[in-house]
């Protein structure tokens, strides 16, 4: 089963709604994925603006 990333933060999502930014907005169609551990200490989270740590999709459609 594909997951499905958060269109606006592209979080992985794993209920109905975003963890991050709470809207049900999901794309099943992504590509890539990053885990962000430490969002503080990662240049590429503050590179792409991410403020909460998890797993990302770096592309999603
Ligand atoms: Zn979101």
């Amino acid at each position: 089963m594909k997951r499905k990333a958060c269109k606006k933060c592209k979080i992985f999502v794993e209920g109905d709604e975003c963890a991050q930014c709470k809207t049900s907005q999901f794309a099943l169609n992504w590509k890539g994925r990053i885990t962000i551990l430490d969002h503080e200490k990662s240049e590429i989270a503050q590179a792409i603006g991410l403020s909460v740590d998890g797993e990302y999709a770096i592309k999603v459609n």
